[in-house]
């Protein structure tokens, strides 16, 4: 029997994994020290924990422990990297290079530093939700003084060419800060290699609690000199101020110890349910395709069913499963996503689209179940698809 609704919206937040839970429950109560108390034995075993958490969340990434920073979310250390970097850089440039189909994290920090002077270059994509190398090289100035690109879409799920990227902007020494949300934990980073300057990333996307975050900074920040944007007790290098979230950065720790381990056999499985279901509802319904090219995270479907108002669907699907018209933070506005838009596709087609995200407790029957009625749903929205599908 299938509890229902079913969720096929981890691009927008994941479950807890129990064992993320049970990891962080004496953090709750008996083990309940302030990890910047330096007088007691509490104080000792929450530093000691968050000390842990920060080499499992460091080890993730391919990172060292000093490295890393903890905050309350991707949103937050994607500010501090940003504001910050144009703030530590601005005498060298004021020039940073976006991308258009960026999260709304990125792109509403860079509206507000083009309202104080900074000068933002937003570029475009592909049909398949792509950059072009060439012309990121070409956008560069001497005023640039970072590129910031994310790793993998969280509408579409197309992955960028971030090695690339990575060389390219230390071979012109500008600052490279990467949004990693979407895909740290669900595939294998390293920064090294990725030549990654700044790193942003959460828990609550990775099967950890919300309210967690993390920024990986290159050299502990002796080159970049970001300065923080908010003053209190100095913590986390005097960077990101205030009492340490003990349970949340645990939390984290395990999530990203889990992914770490099973990230490998998690992507294989979704990945076959992935494909097998956009080949059943591709073949099922008349004219859908798939946005967003073919290198994607191995868990996400970004799906064009014509004739097809999202809301309306998903409305009526909302019983039985729960999917999302694209980014969780946009849904609430009418607006079509600006992901589909940047692809080519009109108005109308990005309100016909839809995001199906798996993750690690979706079963192969509740991807049967889901592909059945999402099919039924659609067909009976359009009765012409019907006809012309029965008389071929
Ligand atoms: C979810 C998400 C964010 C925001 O993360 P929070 O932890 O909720 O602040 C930023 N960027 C991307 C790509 C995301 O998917």
């Amino acid at each position: 029997m299938l509890k229902l609704p079913i969720y096929l919206d981890y691009n927008a937040t994941t479950p807890c994994d129990p064992r993320v839970v049970d990891s962080m429950l004496p953090y709750f109560t008996n083990n309940c020290g302030n990890a910047s108390s330096n007088d007691h034995s509490f104080g000792w075993i929450a530093r000691d924990a968050v000390e842990e958490a920060r080499s499992l969340v460091a080890k993730l990434i391919g990172a060292n422990a000093q490295n890393i920073l903890f905050t309350s979310g991707a949103t937050e250390s994607v500010n501090i990297a940003l504001q910050g970097i144009a703030k530590a850089q601005a005498s060298k440039g004021k020039h940073i290079i976006t991308v258009s189909t960026e999260h709304n994290a990125v792109l509403n920090t860079c509206k507000y530093l083009e309202e104080n002077g900074y000068n933002i270059t937003y570029l475009d994509v592909d049909a398949q939700g792509n950059i072009s190398l060439e012309s990121l090289e070409n956008k560069i100035t001497g005023e640039t003084i970072c590129i910031a690109l994310m790793y993998a879409n969280n509408e579409t799920g197309t992955i960028y060419p971030v090695k690339e990227i990575g060389a390219m902007a230390r071979q012109h020494h500008i600052c490279f800060f990467c949004d990693a949300t979407q895909a740290a934990g669900k595939i294998e980073i390293d920064v090294d290699r990725d030549k990654v300057d700044l790193m942003s990333f959460s828990a609550h996307k990775m099967y950890g609690p919300k309210g967690i975050g993390a920024l990986y900074m290159r050299n502990k920040n002796k080159e970049l000199n970001i300065p923080p944007l908010t003053y209190g007790g100095g913590q986390e290098y005097g960077l990101r101020s205030g009492t340490l979230n003990v349970p949340g950065i645990v939390g984290f720790g395990t999530s990203a110890m889990l992914c770490r381990k099973e990230m490998e056999a998690d992507g294989g499985r979704l990945q076959l349910l992935r494909d097998w279901m956009e080949a059943a509802l591709l073949s099922a319904i008349p004219g859908s395709s798939v946005n967003g090219g073919s290198n994607r995270l191995p868990h996400v479907s970004n799906i064009l069913f014509p004739g097809t108002d999202n809301e309306q669907l998903l409305l009526a699907l909302s019983k039985s499963i729960a999917l999302s018209r694209g980014s969780a933070c946009s849904s609430n506005v009418q607006k079509p996503s600006h992901v589909l838009k940047a692809m080519g596709l009109s108005d109308e087609e990005a309100h016909h689209s839809v995001r199906i995200s798996l993750g690690r407790f979706v079963t192969e029957e509740e991807v049967i179940f889901a592909v059945d009625v999402i099919k039924k749903t659609v067909l009976e929205m359009n009765p012409s698809m019907i006809i012309r599908n029965c008389t071929g």
